[in-house]
């Protein structure tokens, strides 16, 4: 399979373009002809360029409008053909693709197309080029795949092949069943591209909302297995029109494209059993057995107000770091790393984001074949130097610049508490206020990134999405959306909004950047640690008295459980039989907080409550003075 990028995906000049690809590693371009036109230079400049850049021009389009004109505008359109041609081999590229007619002129009958395509093919092929025939969801008269199809079998000319776009093709939901008996060889480019499921004519969702295969919602794998059955093994290219991507950075868009090539063919490879030609063998993704810890980066004064926090969530301190200055707070099976180096990864993290969480470490089946499948995958791989003897914990960028760290039972890294941290002499009695595990992971980011850290995580660990939810925030809406393993153990709630104004947006200002707003603490007793906390001097997050007069009118619930909701502070969601319990502490410099969660079989995250946390936060933040009941 040889895979490749179309010029319209990414922003910049044509330059700028060509050079981001060859930095993701991609081989094949498709050049759209306004970026060729707005090219200071000629074709064969361009196509120079390519080369020296280690690419090639694989297709070049659009070219619309043609099949089914009337005289004169049939002789027009040779004509233009023509004129592209010469442009073509000026480029050095042999493949023109066309797109189905669109004209109100243009003729219904599907001989006279095909008659128009293999005289197009005669005059390709005299040249030595190629033409490729795609029916846009919107065409006239074809717009189907199966019509594209039609025209190109019985224009009978080996010059002339079939495009298929799976947004086109899936868009209509087009039956996949008679794609599997088209011959491989009549196929001479598939485009890929996904979306999200919109209500919206098919010209604006393809203009401005696809998006890279796995980022959104549409039957992609169904597609790709579809084409796999026809043996299909030529090009396969991106072709995505979409506004962010557009205004996002040339680099970052084509790395994600290349990601969700990779993570798509290593997905068909892994169902069908068999290699694709061309597709590296990647480590399966990670498989999370849970978080190892969480790592936050602070100045000492900001520490030590922290810890005293820490303790006063029951956490005690379970070790402090033989050389660095870094301790280790413990409850359950959470740990909570404190880290004050005055050099290193960690202290530049603070210096430019203030108090924050610079690491996540997953404890996965296989650190090492994680981070090789992040290398494959062109993630960023980490490395700091640490100490003969200490252990060295493989890691690679996340969000915001922060780290994702991977460790396993399998090395010294099953052992890196005992060998690189000290028991103190003072080690808390570990009494605790009863939390047990991380039960999620939420992130505030740019809503121009949420594809990217959604591809991010996808791809490298052992996830699955669920739907995107739109929350309501006081200051605008908040776009949710989940990924989360089958086993409980990673949950992350990415969240991004577009109003300025959000508490999401206002967290991204506060820090400079994206990062890691709340962690949310499993407790099997909500009412148990709460009563700790309290006890301990731990405030929480006031809900108003409205909230439970709606709970009570919406939810029917035993005798007493509002009264002891309400006196507790405590939201209160149901699934069915599940059942899901929160509270929330007051926020900390920088916008961070933690939440408290039960869960009794219930898998979501109390989005129906998130307006009311929302607002109660919001309330906080602008009259931090008026006393809470
Ligand atoms: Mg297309
Ligand atoms: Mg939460």
């Amino acid at each position: 399979m040889q895979t490749a990028i179309a010029t319209v995906c990414l922003a910049g000049t044509l330059n700028e373009k060509l050079e981001a690809m060859a930095a993701a590693r991609f081989k094949g371009v498709e050049i759209f002809e306004n970026d060729l036109l707005s090219f200071d230079g000629t074709p064969a400049q361009v196509g120079r360029r390519i080369r020296d850049l280690g690419l090639e021009a694989v297709t070049f389009q659009p070219f619309r409008d043609f099949e089914g004109m009337p005289e004169p505008r049939r002789s027009k359109a040779f004509s233009r053909a023509e004129r592209k041609f010469d442009l073509m081999q000026e480029l050095g590229c042999d493949l023109l693709m066309v797109c189905s007619n669109v004209s109100p002129d243009s003729l219904p009958e599907i001989d006279r197309a095909a008659a128009d395509f293999h005289e197009l093919g005669e005059r390709a092929a005299a040249r030595g080029l190629r033409v490729a025939f795609e029916a846009l969801a919107w065409g006239r008269h074809v717009n189907h795949y199966r019509q594209s199809w039609d025209v190109v079998r019985r224009a009978d000319h080996p010059a002339v092949g079939l495009v298929l776009d799976s947004f086109h093709v899936l868009a209509r939901r087009s039956d996949l069943a008679p794609l599997r008996d088209i011959p491989k060889d009549r196929i001479f480019l598939v485009q890929m591209a996904d979306a999200p499921k919109l209500d919206m004519d098919y010209l604006s969702w393809s203009r401005h909302y696809r998006c890279f295969p796995g980022q959104g919602e549409l039957p992609v794998a169904d597609f790709m297995d579809a084409l796999n059955a026809t043996g299909f093994d030529g090009l396969l290219s991106l072709e995505i029109f979409n506004d962010s991507f557009r205004a996002g950075s040339a680099r970052s868009v084509a790395v994600d494209g290349q990601r969700s090539l990779l993570f798509m063919l290593d997905e068909l490879q892994r169902r069908t059993g068999r290699p694709v030609a061309g597709v590296p063998n990647l480590p399966p993704r990670a498989h999370c057995r849970g978080i190892d810890f969480v790592e936050f980066a602070m100045d000492e004064t900001a520490a030590a107000k922290f810890e005293q926090t820490l303790a006063a969530l029951g956490f005690a301190n379970a070790g402090v770091h033989k050389s660095k200055a870094v301790t280790r707070w413990r409850q359950g099976g959470i740990n909570i790393v404190v880290n004050c180096e005055k050099e290193g990864f960690a202290h530049s993290y603070n210096i430019t984001h203030g108090s924050a969480v610079c690491a996540l470490a997953l404890k996965v089946d296989d650190a090492g074949a994680a981070l090789a499948r992040a290398g494959e995958l062109l993630d960023q791989p980490f490395r700091q130097l640490v100490r003969s003897g200490e252990v060295y914990i493989p890691a690679v960028r996340g969000l915001g610049g922060s780290l994702l760290y991977f460790t396993d039972d399998r090395t010294d890294l099953g052992r890196h508490w005992e060998i690189d941290f000290d028991v103190p002499p003072r080690a808390g009695d570990g009494a605790g206020a009863g939390l047990t595990a991380v039960d999620h992971v939420a992130q505030s980011m740019h809503y121009e990134e949420m594809l990217t850290w959604l591809l991010f995580y996808m791809s490298l660990i052992e996830v699955h999405k669920t739907p995107v939810e739109d929350v309501l925030d006081p200051g605008g809406v908040v776009r949710s959306q989940v990924v989360e393993s089958e086993n409980g153990a990673l949950r992350l709630v990415l969240n991004a909004s577009q109003s300025q104004h959000t508490l999401a947006s206002r967290f991204l200002n506060d820090l400079f950047g994206s990062g890691i707003q709340h962690i949310a603490l499993a407790t099997d007793d909500i009412f148990s640690t709460v009563e700790r906390l309290r006890t301990a001097g731990v405030e929480l997050l006031p809900i108003p008295e409205n909230y439970y007069d709606d709970l009570d009118a919406r939810i029917d619930l035993a005798p007493g459980a509002l009264e002891r909701l309400r006196a507790n502070n405590v939201l209160y969601d149901r699934q069915g039989a599940g059942e899901y319990f929160q509270v929330y502490t007051k926020d900390f410099d920088g916008g961070f907080f933690f939440e408290i969660v039960q869960r009794r079989g219930y898998a979501g995250f109390g989005s129906a409550n998130a307006p009311i946390r929302l607002a109660a936060q919001t309330r906080l933040a602008r009259h931090p003075a008026i006393p809470r009941r």
